[in-house]
């Protein structure tokens, strides 16, 4: 006998599981058994009363996630066993084990078969995020099994769940150490240092998503005026750096952003005079900036987080790459980005190219960009591509 409480769905409702989609809806489910608690596990049965599934229950429109297509307990091993084959792919594409490297997403939610967890690596800490009840009512055993995996690793674990848990399950996550607790918060990407800010940096601290959209812009960085829009932290700026450019300018509207921004910079060039952060906002800097840029990145927060919000998302990402066509210098290109999930890639492109139209200029896609190798995208959950990016040659 399961010790786990059982569902059952309504007739024909199984049918996106055949296919391995990890999201079990509120309105497949016909009835429950007991009354599970936010986060438990349960099973999941056809109609015809036969099991297809197992996965974290939850109230909401999401009210399963899958952890397993077949019967396995879910313990201390199971996880060990799902966190271990993540590790082996950051492995794999050289992003983990790497001496100039040690910044990686370990663990991209259903892309690794773990639906509600993040954890990104920054040196010696993980930073562990759960946007599930699931995943937080099993945090403890996931940090156990994290510690056993990356052991000689990692040494400190930083849980931090407050902004990213469904605020009416009542589970009144705390951020905090559950392993560790070092204060070194300094990381490296591909050589470059910068400062991870976990106790209130927005995500996990750090933008790793656009590891190599960077490296990339490092490439075309040298003797180039640059402009990163948008800036965080300043990782395009610092990369723009090596890459040799003669000028970077950092905007963010956020002043705590643009502090961080001149610290990683003065981490990795101390005393350099090419570079310089604004603390503005981005819309109007766009519109009292002359035409002196000749490598622009924009790279804004998500437009839009739901699917009702898409229309006024597209007029904005319209609105800011026109802003964008109408300065750049003439031979200049553009590295533009959006990061909501709703906004499709046809969505994107063509607010762009819309915004280009309207400015009359030339312009040939160079690269279409996307999220690196450590947020992979379960193939059965397509849900989760996010990162959309064109690199631009505007003439
Ligand atoms: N490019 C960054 C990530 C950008 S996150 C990186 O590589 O790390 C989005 C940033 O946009 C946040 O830091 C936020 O403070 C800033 N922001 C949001 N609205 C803004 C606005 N209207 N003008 C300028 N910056 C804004």
């Amino acid at each position: 006998m399961s010790r786990y409480k059982k569902v059952f769905l309504k007739p024909g409702k199984e049918e996106s599981l055949k296919r391995f989609h990890p999201w079990i809806f509120s309105g497949a489910i016909a009835s429950i058994q007991g009354e599970p608690e936010e986060g438990e596990v349960v099973e999941v049965y056809t109609s015809a009363d036969y099991f297809i599934a197992l996965g974290h229950f939850q109230i909401g429109s999401i009210a399963i996630r899958v952890l397993s297509f077949s019967r396995e307990e879910i313990n201390r091993d199971f996880w060990k066993e799902r966190l271990q084959a993540a590790y082996q792919v950051r492995l794999g594409v050289g992003l983990a084990g790497r001496p100039d490297n040690n910044t990686y997403r370990l663990v991209h939610g259903e892309g690794d078969n773990l639906p509600g967890l993040v954890i990104d690596i920054y040196s010696r800490t993980a930073v562990m995020q759960a946007h599930s009840a699931g995943m937080h009512l099993y945090r403890m055993e996931i940090a156990e099994a994290l510690a056993e995996v990356m052991e000689g690793v990692i040494e400190n674990i930083y849980y931090k769940s407050e902004t990213t848990l469904p605020f009416k399950a009542d589970l009144f996550p705390e951020n905090g150490f559950l392993k560790g607790g070092s204060s070194e918060n300094v990381a490296m990407e591909n050589g470059l240092l910068f400062q991870v800010d976990w106790l209130k940096g927005q995500k996990t601290g750090f933008f790793v998503d656009q590891c190599e959209n960077r490296a990339l812009l490092e490439r075309y960085s040298k003797g180039r005026s640059v402009l990163n829009m948008f800036c965080y932290t300043g990782g395009f700026s610092f990369y723009a750096m090596r890459g040799g450019a003669e000028v970077v300018h950092s905007v963010d509207s956020s002043a705590k952003a643009v502090d961080l921004t001149n610290k990683n910079i003065e981490l990795n060039f101390p005393g350099d005079p090419r570079h310089t952060a604004y603390a503005e906002d981005a819309f109007k800097f766009l519109d009292r900036m002359g035409h002196q840029y000749d490598l622009i990145v924009l790279d804004p927060p998500a437009f839009a987080k739901h699917k009702d919000a898409v229309r006024n998302a597209l007029q904005g990402y319209r609105k800011l790459n026109a802003k964008a066509f109408e300065k750049i210098r003439p031979g200049g290109i553009l590295f533009t980005f959006s990061c909501s999930q709703v906004i499709t890639k046809d969505h994107f492109r063509t607010a762009v190219f819309t915004a280009a139209a309207l400015s009359g200029r030339r312009v040939r896609i160079l690269h279409q960009l996307t999220q690196p190798a450590d947020h992979p995208v379960n193939i059965y959950h397509p849900e989760g591509e996010y990162l959309k990016g064109l690199v631009l040659y505007v003439e």
